[in-house]
């Protein structure tokens, strides 16, 4: 699949120098949205191949990995089960209204039990539950993930840096692999980077030069500061491009603070991957009463 890329304007480019361009992942599809489409692309293939009738998912309450799973199973016509962090409020908040109303079942767990989701008698407690299902790790994040993303990059993806936010890690292993040796890969942890993400990373990736930069994380996941809201309006209005609270809004105001203090030397160009996320925008208007693209 050839997503487009668009080339952004700001005084601050111009004056530094830096040609920043932002691949579409955002755009690939309405709700299969961003890096998780690519994800879950060879899984749902594999799944099928096994003769699996249905996916069984682990998320928090605005997971992008729970809508995008609950619709491509709908579209592969499996059944989807989402394990969620947490009790139930009601009414559903936006993403969980989604995930239902196409499909998927609902199971809450506490935090605590959450924390166990991967350990094998939590998973056959499950299967007890609900029959055998195949299973995606939280956040989606496996080796058929990573051979999704290692799609995104495609030729004309030249430049010379690739900012790619960073969750699990899966989507930025797939871009690591994929980018030549020439260029420089930069992950943007969503939360302060710990020692397991490094880890995983490189155990997904081949020994290409990569980076993580940890101080535009902003607190964290579902950390929202005003300026943030401002920032992402304020680039919707100028650029035209909806970005998101938890990831691609928060790198975005880390790119451009990276730019403002010279950190790409003048003349290189900067590929930012917009990874989606969009559907997160609802229920963070829903809850914090702001505005936001979608
Ligand atoms: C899930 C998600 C990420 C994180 O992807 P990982 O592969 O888990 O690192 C980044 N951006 C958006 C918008 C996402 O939904």
């Amino acid at each position: 699949m050839k997503i487009e890329s668009q080339e952004i304007s700001l005084p601050i480019l111009k004056e530094k120098d830096i040609r920043l361009f932002v691949k579409r992942l955002d755009k690939i599809h309405p709700f299969i949205s961003g890096n998780k489409w690519f994800k879950l692309k060879y899984n749902l293939i594999e799944a099928k191949k096994l003769g699996y009738k249905t996916l069984l998912t682990f998320g928090g309450a605005y997971s992008n990995h729970i809508v995008a799973t609950a619709f491509a199973a709908k579209e592969n016509c499996l059944k989807s089960i989402g394990v969620i962090r947490g009790e139930e409020h009601l009414p559903l908040n936006p993403t969980l209204r989604f995930a239902r109303e196409n499909g998927m079942e609902l199971h809450y767990v506490s935090r605590a039990d959450y924390r166990l989701k991967a350990t094998p008698i939590f998973l056959d407690k499950l299967k007890a539950q609900f029959g055998d299902f195949y299973l995606l790790p939280e956040g989606g994040a496996n080796e058929l993930a990573i051979k999704g993303a290692e799609e995104i990059l495609d030729a004309s993806d030249t430049q010379d840096y690739i900012c790619c936010p960073v969750g699990t890690g899966g989507t930025i292993s797939g871009i690591i692999n994929t980018a030549n040796s020439m260029q420089q890969v930069i992950g943007f942890p969503a939360i302060k980077g710990s020692g397991d993400l490094l880890k995983d990373v490189i155990c997904w990736t081949n020994d290409k030069y990569f980076k993580f930069i940890n101080s535009y994380s902003y607190g964290g996941y579902a950390k929202v500061s005003k300026e943030l809201i401002q920032f992402i309006n304020e680039f919707y209005k100028t650029q035209d491009i909806p970005l998101d609270t938890v990831y691609t809004g928060k790198m975005m105001m880390g790119v451009l603070d990276l730019v403002a203090k010279d950190y790409f030397p003048k003349g290189s160009a900067v590929l930012f991957i917009h990874t989606g996320g969009l559907q997160g925008n609802k229920g963070m208007s829903e809850r914090l009463g702001v505005k936001l693209p979608s």
